[in-house]
């Protein structure tokens, strides 16, 4: 069945109220978008709306050069960091921006989370990279963004909170969380004396089982 512009929209509606209750974002902070199926088109968050009072008809449908498609609400202002790894990124069908309490530490203290955790290195490729600080609604933000994204499923934005770009939405809110557990189990390994890398030959064979063997 293909996925239409309405069942998109409250996909997105729901990932956003679980973000919520997960505490990966406070208030209207973060955003949310994903590619509609069979059209050169995205729909994402409206801009500062608590998401617990976001409904399907406030989502805002957008093409790939951020001219508005649909909806009366304003997008997102990292509209144009989203079209940004669209358009880089084939793979990518839907990008959740947190702004996590573990991530935000990591985040400004600019230092990259390690690929150390299993599920972290088979769910995001490898250790999470922090892109070069800019201002958020930038377009350097996005050319920044997608930088440090390169080969990886995660992101963490200097001095901003973290970002997960995966295959679908269910995926992306899975991703987002894993990384938000990595980064408070990194912390608390520092206080510990320190945190033991895996390999990249360990993290490629991981890597390999989640994309190609592990699940139903
Ligand atoms: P929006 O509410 O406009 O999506 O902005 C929130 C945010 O996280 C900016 O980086
Ligand atoms: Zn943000």
């Amino acid at each position: 069945m293909r996925i239409n512009h309405e069942q998109i929209r409250e996909e997105i509606v729901q990932i956003g109220r679980e973000m919520l209750n997960s505490s990966l974002v406070v208030g209207t902070w973060g955003n949310i978008s994903a590619r509609v199926p069979g059209k050169n088109y995205i729909a994402i968050t409206p801009s500062g709306v608590d998401y617990n009072c976001i409904d399907a008809s406030g989502i805002v449908v957008m093409d790939m050069e951020g001219n508005i498609i649909e909806g009366d609400m304003k997008p997102s202002i990292e509209f144009g960091l989203h079209l940004a790894i669209y358009n880089n990124r084939e793979d990518v069908n839907a990008i959740v921006h947190t702004h996590s309490t573990y991530c935000t530490a990591m985040a400004i203290a600019r230092k990259p989370i390690p690929g150390a955790c299993e599920d972290l290195v088979q769910i995001v490729g490898g250790d999470v990279r922090v892109s070069t600080y800019a201002l958020p609604g930038t377009l350097e933000l996005g050319d920044n963004t997608v930088k440090a994204l390169k080969d990886r499923n995660a992101v963490i934005l200097a001095n901003h909170g973290c970002l997960g770009a995966g295959k679908n939405l269910r995926e992306t809110l899975k991703i987002v969380n894993v990384v938000e557990k990595s980064a408070k189990a990194t912390i608390f390994a520092q206080l510990m004396g320190g945190v033991v890398e895996l390999s990249k030959e360990d993290i490629d064979i991981m890597r390999d089982f989640y994309l190609n063997k592990y699940g139903q």
